[in-house]
């Protein structure tokens, strides 16, 4: 591997050195056994000690360094990991509440604030679910800016059949993650008895949450936590209870039966081990390094600095040289996808071009988009952002 590299890609992502150093030895040879993790049966011991151990990882983790009582969290949610992606996660949540929909009288509401929150919904509709878009940020701003901004009482008031609500909490593409107002959202959920779900495939782990917000959170691993082929369920007990008793409606695939898998440890069918074992090991490399709380701060800084520089060349400033336009509102800047333009797309493929050549990769906005977008997970070191702002300032130089 070249190390003077850098690499922002949106995923699959870089992962820790220490952990794909670790990864490629056990590839080869697991605990001594004189054979790979992907060789492995899922059924041996080694294989359930190991998907044991990630959940009580995950768990450690989202105690938030110990703030939050471990057993608490273990009282109220279940954990599994299946195989697949966000898309496998998105079409897999309205299946399951299908049949408890149809027999409560329910829907499933949706927050569309980005590329992945729409096809969340489109997919579910395509589904025959029955749900309903609660706010569309690009319906209200000609494109996607941000999220609702607006009073979540009177938005879910106009409503009264819901049994959820569901965001994306960091859109990807478009670089827009939801700010102090989820908090606000989780809120009336709870006051309303509606379970909040959540898609957190890229931002798991970049920063505290408070699991009790949550009815299921999920996310694909291969940005922030792994790679690619495992998704991960967070699902409070209650509902996994309430869809078991409505049963299955017959188009539920039985690999995405979240009672089924729950119930055999995520091994009613091969769970892809490597995949796992990858995000042990990340969540263990969290956990040794100070946890959540440390990482937060480091993510923190590095989305700062760098948005910082970009406000500096912002076309809506007065800087003699500007370059860069910024279309998501301040509020809803992504702390992990920083997505902008330049004033036009031929000085964007000039950026590209030389960002490449000096060493910064991956940073060509989504093809849905164009644009650039440098995507800075929890394995972006800051000294890699803190290259980029040189390089921005350098080119803004050459303007
Ligand atoms: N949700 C979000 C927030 C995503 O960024 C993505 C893309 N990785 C998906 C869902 C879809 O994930 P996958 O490609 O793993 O199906």
């Amino acid at each position: 591997r070249n190390e003077t590299q850098y690499y922002f890609g949106a995923g699959p992502a870089q992962l820790p050195k220490p952990v794909i150093i670790q990864l490629s030895k056990d590839i080869v040879n697991i605990n001594n056994q004189g054979i790979g993790i992907g060789e492995i049966s899922h059924r041996s011991k080694l294989a359930q000690d190991i998907i044991d151990n990630t959940r009580e990882n995950l768990y450690k983790l989202l105690s938030n360094n110990g703030n939050i009582d471990i057993e608490d969290i273990k009282k109220q949610y279940d954990v599994f990991f299946l195989q697949g992606g966000g898309t496998t996660g998105f079409s897999s949540i309205p299946l399951n509440f299908k049949k408890y929909n149809q027999a409560q009288n329910k829907k499933g509401g949706y927050i569309i604030s980005g590329s992945w929150s729409l096809k969340s919904y489109q997919e579910a509709k395509r589904l025959g679910c029955d749900v309903v878009p609660l706010y569309n940020d690009k319906e209200v701003n000609g494109e996607f800016k941000g999220s609702y901004t607006g009073n979540y009482e009177t938005l879910l008031s106009k409503h009264d059949d819901l049994s959820y609500v569901y965001v994306c909490e960091n859109e990807t593409v478009n670089g827009i993650e939801y700010d102090q107002t989820l908090k606000e959202l989780a809120k009336v959920c709870k006051q309303k008895n509606i379970d909040l779900i959540s898609d957190l495939s890229s931002d798991i782990f970049s920063r505290e949450i408070n699991i009790f917000d949550y009815g299921v959170i999920m996310a694909g691993a291969q940005k922030n936590i792994g790679i690619a082929g495992l998704t991960l369920y967070i699902v409070k007990k209650s509902i996994l209870a309430n869809i078991k008793t409505s049963g299955n409606i017959e188009e539920l695939p039985i690999a995405f039966d979240w009672n089924l898998q729950n119930d055999n440890n995520s091994c009613y069918n091969t769970i892809p081990m490597v995949p796992l074992h990858t995000l042990n090991l990340v969540f263990e490399h969290l956990l040794n390094a100070g946890g959540i709380v440390a990482q937060e701060k480091i993510n923190f800084e590095k989305a700062e600095m760098l948005y910082d520089v970009l406000d500096k060349y912002s076309l809506e400033g007065n800087n003699e040289k500007k370059f860069v336009k910024l279309t998501v509102s301040k509020q809803f800047r992504s702390k992990m996808n920083v997505v902008f333009n330049l004033k036009t797309t031929d000085l964007e493929n000039d950026f590209v071009k030389k960002a490449e050549a000096s060493g910064f990769s991956a940073i060509k906005g989504h093809r849905s988009v164009g644009g650039i977008r440098v995507s800075i997970y929890n394995a972006v070191k800051l000294e890699a952002v803190e290259s980029l702002i040189k390089f921005v300032e350098e080119f803004a130089e050459q303007l």
